[in-house]
């Protein structure tokens, strides 16, 4: 990924390349921890100033950000489709993303209430004040949306954000950072500092002078930086993998459920925490369903991202694409395959396998257009199944039963489920896992208190010494 060498500090730079083509887009230079010293130091700075910046005026200039992002959504776009290879429908939904959760946290400054408490012998009030200075570390999968899920909130809020986005998607950070100050965000409140996780990154969570982590990414990257906020009782959010069950009863509207399946596990070629990759199917209908998914997978396409009808792209790397490969070998047998471009890009069929839930491609996160279909008996065998990983992220199910729909959503042990959809992701509803998918809730009407302390303050109104005489 990295062939040069940046001038001042001898740190290698980012070589960003387009993976349906595999051709350079862009180089960036990437930051030192000197660098990160010097940009929280900066942070640190504008923060003071913002936290003192009049609600209504700090939701007034955060409204005009979300303003300028939605006048550059197709420019945004077509950035995002450059470095992530996603097709561009799906880019200007994501960039159409960020604005609305600029707007939703706009609208969350001047609601950031304390509450009174009733006590005897005086006036008990809570405030929320800002952290200080947040590190938002994002993945490469969502560039722009992840991204916009900790710094909008955060900046409502009255924080600075210093956003490290990955290594091959920092692009439309860097173009984000530019709109803000376009908009009217004070110089150094949000910086965007492109490098390596163990560099950078690395710079971010261990500064002391950065009061909140906001991490989404790998559950083995997650469990290492929560080690190292740990070491100085830093806060932390994680956005962590997922192994989704997307769960198919008998009783279901089959046709509508092998219908939405492709999409679940496809979109974004699979690289979505979110990704229904594992579909239990009730034996009883098993046949009629895979009958009814083939069709409906090899109809999805896939194809050059620059296509109106292209629903999924390539995979981000060479090195993802290794990844999923050693998954499913490309003469594993599978149950369903569809196509991929051959030539230049990073490109990977949809694939389905048959499988038993204690399969290694039945439990791992393999983050790319796969799924593994495994069939169960009755409820009690579902909710046992869907619970047999240790992830928790989200879940999908499939009846016409409301009982039913309502007991298995509260027996899966997930943070998001959907009955009769495969919606997991609104920015005005909570979202985030349990057990190794994450730790902390974002987006939602509570976002903004993440980034706050609650503090207690007691006012006696007892009578002085002096005006009780
Ligand atoms: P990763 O978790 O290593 O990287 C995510 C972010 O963390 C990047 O910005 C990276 O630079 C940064 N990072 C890496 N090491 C760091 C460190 N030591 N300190 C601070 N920051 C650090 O993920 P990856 O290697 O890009 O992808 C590997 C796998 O992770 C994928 O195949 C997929 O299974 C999973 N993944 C999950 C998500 C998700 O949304 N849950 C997102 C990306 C990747």
């Amino acid at each position: 990924m990295s062939n040069g060498l940046n001038g001042l500090h001898g740190l290698p730079e980012l070589n960003i390349l387009n993976p349906a083509t595999e051709e350079v887009v862009a180089t960036v230079p990437t930051t030192s921890a000197a660098e990160v010293d010097a940009a929280v130091r900066r942070a640190a700075a504008a923060q003071e100033s913002w936290a003192a910046v009049a609600p209504g005026d700090r939701a007034r200039i955060l409204r005009r950000f979300a303003d300028v992002v939605d006048a550059h959504i197709t420019p945004l776009a077509e950035l995002e489709l450059r470095e992530a290879g996603h097709p561009l429908g799906n880019a200007e939904w994501e960039a159409g993303n960020v604005r609305d959760l600029l707007h939703y946290a706009a609208g969350g400054v001047e609601r950031l209430t304390g509450t009174q408490i009733p006590v005897s012998g005086g006036l008990n009030i809570t405030i929320q004040e800002p952290l200080g200075v947040v590190a938002v570390i994002a993945p490469w999968n969502f560039p722009m949306p992840i991204a916009a899920w900790g710094t909008a909130p955060a900046l409502a809020a009255g924080n600075a954000v210093l956003l490290k986005p990955a290594e091959t998607t920092p692009l439309t950070a860097l173009r984000l950072a530019e709109l803000a100050l376009e908009a009217g965000l004070p110089e150094g409140l949000f910086q965007v500092l492109p490098g390596e996780g163990p560099v950078t990154g690395s710079a971010l969570v261990d500064h002391p002078g950065v009061a909140k982590v906001v991490f989404t990414g790998s559950t083995a990257t997650g469990r290492q930086i929560a080690a190292r906020c740990a070491a100085q009782t830093k806060r932390l959010t994680l956005e962590l993998g997922g192994k989704s069950p997307n769960i198919v009863f008998a009783d279901a509207d089959i046709e509508a459920a092998a219908a939405a399946a492709p999409g679940s596990f496809l979109d974004n070629t699979g690289q979505d925490c979110c990704a229904r990759s594992r579909i239990l199917v009730q034996r009883s209908v098993y046949d009629r369903f895979m009958e009814l998914l083939e069709p409906a997978v090899k109809a999805f396409t896939v194809g050059d991202p620059r296509d109106p009808a292209t629903q999924m792209g390539p995979l981000i790397s060479a090195a993802q694409r290794e990844r999923v490969r050693s998954y499913v070998p490309e003469d594993a047998p599978a149950a369903i395959r569809g196509e991929a471009p051959a030539g230049k890009g990073f490109w990977y069929p949809a694939t389905v396998l048959e499988g038993r839930p204690e399969d290694r491609t039945a439990t791992e996160e393999i983050f790319g257009p796969v799924a593994v279909v495994l069939p169960f008996d009755d409820e009690a065998d579902a909710i046992r199944i869907a619970n047999t990983t240790d992830y928790g992220l989200s879940g999908s199910l499939w009846t016409r039963d409301v009982g039913r729909a309502i007991r298995v959503s509260r027996a899966v042990a997930a943070g998001n489920l959907s009955v009769n959809s495969h919606s997991s992701v609104r920015y005005w509803t909570p979202f985030g896992g349990f057990k190794q998918s994450g730790l902390g809730r974002e987006l939602g009407p509570d976002a903004l208190s993440a980034f706050t302390e609650t503090k207690n303050i007691f006012i006696s109104t007892e009578l002085s010494t002096e005006e009780s005489k």
